[in-house]
């Protein structure tokens, strides 16, 4: 909240007993300027104030009153330029300027802690996590009574996620502001993605209980409770990067887990390099009964695992399908690489190229299939938008073999640190804002994605749509 709170004191008490003087005294003028101030800080004139007060003490240099009331003054000019200019930068420093003259004055402090926490916002929108932080923290340190600042600082660990130690600053904001509904709900997405589902439902039905009517929670809450149903038993187990966990009346498959971790590392190794990026935090793998599985994914058939911000997979004869299921963990943990990249931005068909590539998936068996399919190949507009739920299993076929090839010849013709490139800039960060498609590709790759398609159909002698 802003307040305007600085009072102000009119005229000096001595100014009035001075005798009248042909040549106006110095404390004269001081306070017939410091009246002229108060006059126009009263009609809301604020810059005029502001000079009114600075003639006045070039008059009266050490005079309390008129320097307090300068201060004020730009306590005003910083809450207009917050909430008119919507300018933090410079409503940050007027409060500085305010702070200094009226050091007293604790509204101004507060003032300047909301400024900071806008400009916070405004550098985190930036992806300037560090200056951000930094915002938030000033907040902290001049208003450590609201609750709302220490929020947004673990909002920043739990973009970068960073959930353990988003987690840890949560609960301390909770415990000494239990009514911060936003805690509350951030708390419980932190536990979300930790794997931790009841505590992810009993911190947001604190919040809910705080604010019942808060738009989505309540359907949040079934959400999560729909997938407590199915996973709620489900022993986690650790990794150095990866959280995993599988149906704990499946102790059978226990013995796997050692398996799955080793492979899941080398995952995060390999795809790491390939893409020179690690994302940070711990990635979620759960394993599901197959019938769970489509209850809780609602994939279509053809689906053989999915990623979706955990990595999902169905339980088949791990020991006797090595190999899938190394496949399968290579597969869907390039998806979570390639969201962490593109912020979700990557269109499908080279998302689902690049997994199929690092599944090392056989590229010329997929070519011959595309050669001979009687299903016509996908436009570049049906290759860019979702393939599940949208496509026959035939047809699916046709989106991943072309996919996987299509994505093959970029990566030949421009090398990985390319493709990383525009998967990033995709995403935008902190110095530059993201790049829509179609043009981000085009400034990447030096050619349309119809005239990248149409060299690729040329070079692999696939035919034009048949
Ligand atoms: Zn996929």
């Amino acid at each position: 909240m802003i307040a305007f709170g600085a009072a102000l004191a009119a005229a000096p008490s001595w100014a009035q007993s001075d005798p009248p003087q042909s040549k106006p005294s110095p404390e004269e003028q001081a306070a017939e300027w410091n009246k002229k101030g108060v006059d126009y800080k009263k009609e809301n004139k604020t810059r005029e104030a502001i000079e009114a007060f600075e003639k006045a003490l070039e008059f009266a240099p050490s005079d309390p009153t008129i320097t307090r009331n300068l201060g004020a003054a730009w306590n005003d000019e910083g809450v207009k330029r917050l909430e008119i200019d919507n300018n933090p930068e410079s409503a940050i420093a007027a409060f500085e300027k305010a702070m200094k003259l009226y050091a007293v004055e604790k509204s101004i402090a507060k003032n300047k802690a909301n400024a900071h926490e806008r400009r916070g916002t405004v550098r985190l929108q930036k992806k300037q996590f560090d200056g951000a932080v930094e915002d938030y923290k000033t907040a902290i340190e001049l208003d450590p009574l609201t609750g709302r600042y220490p929020t947004s600082l673990a909002y920043v660990a739990y973009l970068k996620e960073d959930y353990d130690s988003a987690e840890r600053q949560l609960d301390a904001v909770v415990r000494a502001f239990e009514k911060e509904t936003d805690a509350w709900v951030l708390l419980g997405e932190t536990c979300y993605k930790k794997g931790d589902l009841r505590r992810a439902i009993d911190s947001l039905e604190k919040a809910l209980k705080l604010e019942p009517n808060r738009s989505g929670l309540a359907e949040r809450i079934e959400k999560i409770r729909g997938e407590l149903k199915v996973e709620g038993d489900f022993l986690p187990q650790n990794s150095s990067h990866f959280q995993f966990r599988f149906p704990q009346n499946r102790s059978d498959l226990y013995t796997t887990a050692d398996l799955v971790a080793s492979m899941l590392e080398d995952a995060y190794w390999t795809v790491g390099r390939n893409f020179d990026h690690y994302p940070e935090g711990r990635t979620q793998v759960v394993f599901y009964e197959v019938k769970d599985f489509s209850a809780v994914t609602r994939a279509d058939e053809w689906v053989g695992a999915l990623y979706d911000g955990k990595i999902r997979v169905p339980i088949r004869d791990f020991e006797k399908h090595r190999d899938s299921l190394w496949k399968t963990l290579f597969h869907e943990y390039t998806h979570r690489v390639v969201h962490s990249l593109s912020q979700s931005r990557c269109p499908t068909w080279l998302n689902e190229g690049l997994a199929q590539i690092s599944e090392n998936a056989n590229v010329p068996e997929a070519e011959n299939r595309l050669r001979e399919s009687k299903t016509l190949l996908l436009t570049a507009a049906e290759l860019g938008a979702p393939f599940v739920g949208k496509l026959s299993s035939a047809r699916a076929r046709v989106a991943y073999d072309q996919s996987l090839s299509l994505s093959k010849y970029l990566v030949e013709q421009r090398g990985f640190a390319s493709i990383t490139r525009y998967l990033r800039s995709l995403a935008g960060d902190a110095t530059t804002p993201p790049v829509a498609e179609p043009k981000a590709f085009e400034a990447e790759f030096r050619m349309t994605l119809e005239e990248c398609m149409k060299r690729w159909r040329l070079s692999m002698n696939i035919g034009e749509e048949k």
